[in-house]
């Protein structure tokens, strides 16, 4: 289907019609939390934010919940066991071009030869419509990531371009909801250039930037395991994990069994955890195999810059600036710390 342009009020209309009909399921946008963003159900299309910078939480959330039963139990002398797969489908409004590039390393990392079906029945029963980001924020640096748009992962992607949107079509999926609930028409080449001019105007607007191709920092990190920046950065650090849970692209959890206290039965359950707590690397026998601050501190960037592009082909980090925002010792941001190593050779 060749792209459209839908007016803002159209679009409104187009939001409230997808609540209204359940044709893809819950719906779910960008909303106020305080003075912060985040996604939530939506009620009606007038609570949608497509204007913000960076969501408390990303859109991860909805495929991989911070607490997920994946199985439950009884005990005793018949014992059973009952997989837990919860299936939804769900519309997700207004998730950025840099969350989109996290979601496809999520599905890189939870499908291969044994896909995760708690997370695959809820992704690939969820329609995307994403929105370009026009108004970064202060800590981001997806321009410099080469994450700040992208031609897959979407179904739909916005582009504010004044009084409407450009609406470019990623999927049959995409095409056949406007084609049934929006009022849209096809994009006019005076349209498109308003699309690349707002992108291109705001790739200005980011504060922050990589010294270096974002394809280079494997080999830096290659080359800097001694660096002196591990060590001085993480000396603030509070290990309080909140850069990890903010993340984008963490994928880790741990699992736990919760018994009944009548021993009858009970429930097996992941929940997110992460590299910079100090109980994940600690094994059965007591050992901490990433005991120190600085360890762990390396470790995260490491995963950020090498481990995960050597393994999965995208880069551990879509530069969103989430970690740095919430970080109180205003050490988390993998761009500084990249750029730190890079100035000191
Ligand atoms: S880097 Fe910042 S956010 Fe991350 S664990 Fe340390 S203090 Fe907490
Ligand atoms: S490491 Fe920080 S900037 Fe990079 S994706 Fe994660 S939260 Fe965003």
């Amino acid at each position: 289907m060749q792209n459209q342009v839908i007016s803002k009020k159209d679009l409104a209309g187009f939001v409230d019609e997808l609540i209204k009909s359940k044709a893809a399921g819950e719906v779910i946008g960008i909303k106020t939390q305080g003075n912060k963003f985040n996604f939530g159900s939506l009620k009606s299309a007038a609570e949608l934010r497509l204007d913000y910078d960076i969501s408390l939480l990303p859109p991860k959330k909805y495929f991989f919940p911070q607490t997920e039963t994946v199985l439950k139990y009884e005990a005793g002398a018949n014992p059973r066991v009952e997989p837990v797969v919860e299936e939804k489908s769900m519309c997700i409004i207004g998730v950025h071009p840099f969350d989109i590039r996290g979601i496809l390393l999520f599905d890189a990392v939870y499908g291969g030869n044994n896909p995760d079906p708690n997370y695959f029945l809820k992704r690939n029963n969820t329609v995307i419509i994403g929105v370009d980001c026009l108004k970064p924020n202060p800590k981001a640096f997806a321009a410099s990531m080469g994450t700040a748009a992208t031609d897959e992962g979407f179904d739909l992607m916005l582009t504010d371009i004044g009084d409407s949107y450009f609406v470019t079509v990623g999927t049959t999926k995409g095409e056949n909801l406007l084609k049934k609930h929006a009022k849209a028409k096809d994009a006019k080449g005076g349209d498109l250039e308003k699309r690349d001019k707002a992108r291109n105007d705001a790739l200005k607007n980011y504060k922050v930037s990589l010294k270096m191709k974002p394809e280079e920092i494997p080999a830096l990190l290659d080359a800097n395991w001694e660096s002196k920046v591990f060590h001085d950065k993480s000396e603030t650090c509070f290990s309080c994990g909140s850069c990890v849970m903010v993340c984008p692209t963490c994928v880790c959890f741990d699992v736990q069994d919760d018994m009944a206290l009548s021993l009858k039965g009970g429930e097996r359950y992941r929940r997110w955890d992460g590299c910079m707590l100090t109980e994940f690397a600690k094994v059965a026998s007591g050992e901490n195999f990433r005991e120190h601050k600085e360890q762990r501190f390396r470790h995260r960037m490491y995963r950020k810059g090498k481990y995960l592009v050597e393994r999965y082909k995208y880069l551990g980090c879509v530069g969103c600036g989430r970690c740095a925002t919430h970080c109180l010792a205003e050490i988390a941001s993998p761009a500084e710390t990249f750029n730190l190593i890079k100035e000191a050779k």
